[in-house]
């Protein structure tokens, strides 16, 4: 018996992720269903695409919550998907915030758009999904525990395994039997994460697979080490209390902020820093934090000790959570040191806009980047040194001190790719498909892997289709 694989989408690409899977008897089934970001127009039409009628489709097995592998659920909803969205527990609570919040993002772009099309006497454009479209697929999750083994038909099980990215990241690995008897395993990393990161479990590594689909997102590139961060942001909050200025921190609800905030109660903790006021000000993040809270079965030994000791580290001494726009706009007027954390990630709305036009001018405060900054992004063009940005219809002066720390990745480097390749035994690998990267990216990974002795390995192209048996 054989399985086929239709590689669709997030090929020679990062985002999009989606790959078709059809059983032998015939069933349909999605690895992710996400949304591809990328230039308006090419995402429109990407978007409203699929490898099959959506009604075909039997249902649709999770990495992450990430948009890029799971934004485009309500669109396969809205088109006729009425199957399971299996993931893990974790993710099943994360993805209601994450899909509600990127709906509201899309409508409002949507009706801002269609004002001036209507206004020029075009066309108005038709969103990609509705709210009821994202209720719906919030009805349709199924959580699966890691290391569950769930039947998908007579013939096809799947199991997810931790992927240490972001809380609830799935390892997928799909089993069926060959027409000799013998179990065929397919492994899908979805996104994979690294050892070491803050409070979640380091990638799982599994020690069997015939069929490899791997993401390679930082092929041929290496982290900065992760043991500079305490160093590097201690040094920081030191200085702001010397100065009592403030730092600023863009960073995404989920994941980014949660790590930050580990490690100002580990620095804390271990009396290299004094307590200064943190505010986390984010109404998302506050929600997202409380999930991590719930989900102890992702977190880490480290983070489990201190829960036994009654910590959260979570919610480090200091810290104020605000919520509602009044206490954010208190925020304006705050005396003395603290550290604001907000979103969005690259500045792109949310609340951190305000705080940036609000304490940018001075000297001594800080904006520190945490992450990856995309193209044509306000906090790339901060990140690059403009002195002046245009936001909230206004130009504001970026007279502070600007500064990144990006050891946090969430991504496999390609060494950890490597490293966590080679637990597989390797002479029963019969092909390595990459995904999830831009070609250059994948190119270097292929032929790192090459040379460790791990492959074949094919980079994953739109449509292709591979019959594995
Ligand atoms: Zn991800």
């Amino acid at each position: 018996m054989a399985l086929k694989l239709q590689f669709w989408g997030a090929t020679e690409t990062v985002t999009g992720s989606l790959h078709h899977v059809i059983s032998e008897e015939g069933l349909h089934f999605f690895l992710d269903c996400g949304l591809y970001q990328g230039r308006r127009q090419d995402a429109e039409a990407r978007n409203r695409q699929f490898p099959i009628d959506p009604v075909q489709v039997s249902g649709v097995i999770l990495s992450h919550a990430h948009l890029d592998h799971s934004g485009n659920l309500p669109s396969l909803v809205k088109n006729g998907f009425r199957g399971p969205v299996y993931c893990t527990p974790a993710t099943a609570d994360l993805l209601p915030i994450l899909l509600k919040d990127s709906a509201h993002l899309m409508l409002r772009d949507i009706e801002y758009i269609n004002k001036r099309k209507v206004s020029r006497g075009q066309e108005p454009l038709e969103p990609l999904y509705s709210l009821a479209d994202v209720e719906q697929t919030i009805r349709q999750i199924e959580p699966v525990p890691y290391h569950f083994e769930k039947k998908l038909d007579s013939s096809l099980t799947f199991r997810f395994f931790d992927a240490g990215h972001i809380l609830g990241s799935a390892i997928t690995r799909l089993t069926w039997q060959a027409s000799n008897g013998e179990s065929r395993f397919l492994v899908f990393t979805g996104d994979l994460g690294r050892d070491h990161l803050p409070i979640l479990r380091d990638p799982e590594r599994l020690d069997s697979a015939h069929y490899i689909i791997t993401e390679s997102t930082y092929g041929g590139r290496f982290h900065d080490d992760l043991s500079s961060v305490e160093d590097e942001l201690s040094e920081l909050i030191r200085t702001a209390i010397n100065r009592r200025s403030k730092i600023l921190i863009p960073a995404f609800s989920v994941g980014r902020t949660q790590e930050i905030l580990y490690v100002l109660n580990t620095l804390l903790t271990k009396g290299r820093i004094p307590q200064i006021p943190v505010y986390l000000d984010s109404p998302m993040a506050i929600e997202a934090t409380a999930i991590f809270s719930k989900h102890l079965e992702c977190f880490d030994e480290e983070t489990m000790q201190q829960l036994k000791l009654n910590l959260n580290p979570l919610s480090p001494p200091g810290v104020t959570f605000t919520r509602t726009v009044d206490e954010s706009k208190e925020l304006n007027g705050l005396e003395g040191a603290a550290v604001i954390i907000s979103a969005s990630g690259m500045c792109e709305g949310g609340r951190i806009v305000h705080h940036i036009a609000n304490h940018a001018a001075y000297r001594d405060n800080v904006i520190l980047f945490v992450g990856y900054q995309g193209e044509n992004t306000l906090g790339r063009k901060i990140l690059d040194g403009h002195k002046q940005v245009n936001m909230l219809g206004d130009t504001f002066a970026i007279n502070c001190q600007v500064k990144k720390m990006l050891a946090f990745s969430a991504h496999a480097d390609e060494w950890e790719i490597i490293n966590w390749m080679k637990a597989f035994d390797a002479p029963s690998i019969r092909q390595i498909f990459l995904v999830h990267g831009e070609p250059t990216a994948q190119q270097a990974l292929q032929e790192s892997l090459g040379r460790e002795g791990l492959g074949p390995v094919t980079i994953a192209k739109h449509k292709d289709i591979f019959k594995l048996g």
